[in-house]
């Protein structure tokens, strides 16, 4: 699959396939699994501030809710398109399933750029998407959160338009909100802390020691970033992170191999996770091409950005040294490069595994505001940590019985589990 006719929804159906493949699903349940139970599409009108009048497009889509109220991001992206959001979704339903939480999946996105968005532009935007899709939203139907380039104050406006319509107060209606605002401790660093608890366990699984181990990472956002603070607080070394760079329309990597230094460098990183070219490299960074993340040798490579990052084309230059891939990201890892990381022997922690600290964490938000009684910081880490290691270890062990790759595993375990809720309410 090339960069260029990539197509994420045909990935997610490729990948789950296999799965059905090999757990021989009868008909009426591949066909149920294969498409989205629903698809909603709108237009959201906008009138800009420099007085002119904008029709956005907006999407929600829900893969599957066997198992419970569906649950998933909102995006904001130019090149958002709907089958990124079909994939997205159905990746939900099955990262919900190995994180065992009773949710199911969903996604939705707006093709639109914050960049070039005032604040006002954008609160319209999510104000609207809510007033147009709200009776196919709600916190026992379908609960949103934040994804690429939506954040705490965007799921605020969403919140407060829902609760405006319904006239009613309905912290449960999403999550990632602020803190203070019904938002959950430790959400924010929840997908990127959750991926280095499941690192720790596989550095475990190889014997391998933390304080010796080396990383490269695609991304500075929102997962990539509280992966890099762990990992590090916890005696790791990231000598790599990446970035997209909205001035030159172009990646770039930021590169000290002593180590980055954390907290200065987000000093100079702006809220989409973009960091300050220039003043990188006066803090000593070394500027690279946007693919030198892959090509470090590290030995755990962590893709936290966008799709299709690791493909058949650039596979062969990944470090021999690299021993473990984690996905920060949903799909960086195209199908026909899986096979040959495989084959390498590189354990892999595959996104539905790897990022659910995401979704897990989101769950704790859910049951804090429908309870509307928060936890202390370190209740919501300490759980989160329970959850994700009994998931790794419930992957590995069927990993180590069955002779699979770990994303075999993941896929094996999260698709009889959303197959059986279906059969169980007598759907197929
Ligand atoms: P974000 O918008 O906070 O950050 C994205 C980062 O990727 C930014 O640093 C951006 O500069 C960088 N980037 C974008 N295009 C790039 C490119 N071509 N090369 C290098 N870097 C690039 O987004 P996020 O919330 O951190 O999400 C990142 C990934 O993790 C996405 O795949 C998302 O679906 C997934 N994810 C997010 C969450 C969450 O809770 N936010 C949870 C699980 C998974």
């Amino acid at each position: 699959m090339s960069k260029t006719s990539f197509n994420p929804f045909v990935m997610a159906q490729t990948q789950f396939n296999k799965t059905a493949d090999v757990l021989e699903l009868d008909g009426p349940t591949r066909d149920l699994l294969y498409h989205p139970m629903k698809e909603y599409q709108c237009s959201i009108p906008i009138h800009m501030d420099d007085g002119s009048k904008r029709i956005f497009r907006g999407f929600r889509i829900m893969h599957n809710n066997g198992r419970g109220p569906a649950k998933g991001g909102i995006r904001f992206h130019p090149q958002e398109t709907i089958d990124t959001i079909r994939a997205l979704a159905m990746w939900m339903t099955w990262k919900c399933a190995v994180a065992d939480i009773p949710l199911g999946g969903s996604s939705g996105g707006v093709i639109c750029d914050p960049h070039n968005l005032s604040m006002r532009e954008q609160e319209l935007i999510c104000r609207g998407w809510v007033r147009q899709l709200c009776n196919n939203l709600g916190p026992n139907i379908d609960v949103p959160e934040p994804d690429i380039m939506t954040s705490a104050q965007h799921m605020l406006w969403m919140l407060d338009e829902y609760e405006t319509i319904r006239g009613e107060k309905l912290p449960g209606f999403i999550t990632g909100k602020p803190v203070g605002m019904g938002g959950s401790l430790a959400r924010k660093e929840a997908p990127g802390f959750g991926l280095v608890f499941a690192l720790r366990e596989a550095l475990k699984e190889l014997e391998m020691k933390l304080e010796n181990t080396t990383a490269s990472v695609q991304g500075f956002g929102m997962v990539a970033r509280s992966a890099v603070q762990l990992f590090q607080q916890i005696g790791g070394t990231v000598k790599c992170v990446s970035c997209w760079d909205q001035n030159d329309q172009t990646s770039y990597c930021y590169r000290k191999n002593e180590g980055i230094d954390f907290e200065t460098l987000l000093t100079v990183t702006d809220v989409f996770g973009g960091i300050d070219k220039a003043k990188a490299a006066d803090m000593g960074y070394e500027i690279l091409p946007g693919d030198a993340w892959l090509e470090q040798d590290v030995d755990v490579l962590i893709p936290a950005a966008i799709e299709n990052q690791i493909t058949a084309e650039n596979v062969d230059k990944v470090s021999k040294k690299v021993k473990i891939i984690a996905e920060g990201a949903n799909g960086p890892t195209s199908p026909d490069a899986d096979s040959e990381i495989a084959e390498r022997g590189v354990f892999m922690i595959p996104d539905l595994l790897a990022n659910s600290g995401g979704v897990i964490c989101s769950y704790f938000e859910q049951v804090q505001s429908n309870m509307n009684y928060y936890w202390e910081r370190d209740e919501v880490l300490g759980k989160l940590d329970v959850k994700m290691t009994a998931a790794f270890e419930a992957v590995l062990d069927m990993a180590r019985k069955r002779n699979m790759y770990m994303r075999d595993a993941a896929y094996s375990i999260a698709v009889v589990r959303v197959a059986q809720a279906c059969k169980d309410r007598g759907w197929i």
